[in-house]
């Protein structure tokens, strides 16, 4: 990948092949939004709410679901952005060969030990999705399941703090807002870790 380009052109190439990737795929909310929007969004809190101008951040979002979702692979996107963009989205790629219960509980388990950039955007993608949950969600997902999810961001996001203010803070925001609407007066106790809810 050449030094020389504009950070812009660069960033919006990523966002190119991204939205080429994602073409045939939507959201799970009822809509079906098409599935760009995702990583834009979480672009976009990146960028706006964090404060981050790092490239190779900015641009590991635009394609942080290439891998796990679509058939690209890790040598291409070393091949087009380069070792550290894809060293990053890696990071971001779950082993969709395991069961999904464990998947969950690995993305518990691996948050702590993700680089600086990846945890920056996997706060940024727990908040998008924590509103997509509240604003916009898969239509057959009960409210146990709304709140479930809620409780694991909760768990993931844990793992990240003292990464980006701005992200915690707003993830704080939409995670209180989601439990007001949602009729819990309280987090769950965060027996996960071992704390107790009340400290
Ligand atoms: P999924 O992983 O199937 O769906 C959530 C993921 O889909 C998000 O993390 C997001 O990922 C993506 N997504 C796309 N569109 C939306 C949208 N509109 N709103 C929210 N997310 C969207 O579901 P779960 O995370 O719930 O995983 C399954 C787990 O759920 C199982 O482990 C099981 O324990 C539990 N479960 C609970 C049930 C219940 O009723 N309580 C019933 C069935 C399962 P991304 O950002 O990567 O695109
Ligand atoms: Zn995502």
């Amino acid at each position: 990948m050449s030094d020389e380009r504009p950070d812009a052109a660069i960033l919006l190439r990523a966002i190119e092949f991204a939205s080429r990737k994602h073409s045939t795929q939507r959201r799970k909310d009822e809509e079906a939004s098409p599935y760009i929007n995702h990583p834009i969004a979480v672009m976009q809190l990146l960028a706006d709410t964090g404060g981050i101008t790092d490239l190779v951040t900015l641009m590991a979002a635009a394609l942080h679901d290439t891998i796990e979702d679509t058939e690209t692979t890790a040598a291409e996107l070393d091949e087009q952005f380069g070792q550290n963009v894809r060293t990053v989205v890696e990071e971001m790629t779950d082993d969709k060969t395991l069961d999904k219960a464990v998947r969950k509980k690995r993305q518990i388990e691996h948050a702590p030990h993700l680089s600086r950039r990846a945890k920056a955007i996997k706060l940024a993608d727990k908040i998008a999705n924590v509103r997509d949950v509240m604003e916009s969600p898969p239509p057959d997902w009960s409210l146990a399941r709304r709140i479930e999810y809620l409780d694991w961001t909760e768990k993931v996001v844990a793992g990240c703090r003292g990464t980006n203010e701005g992200l915690e803070m707003l993830y704080d925001e939409v995670l209180k807002e989601g439990r007001g609407k949602f009729g819990q007066t309280q987090a769950a106790p965060r027996t996960f870790l071992g704390l107790s809810s009340d400290r």
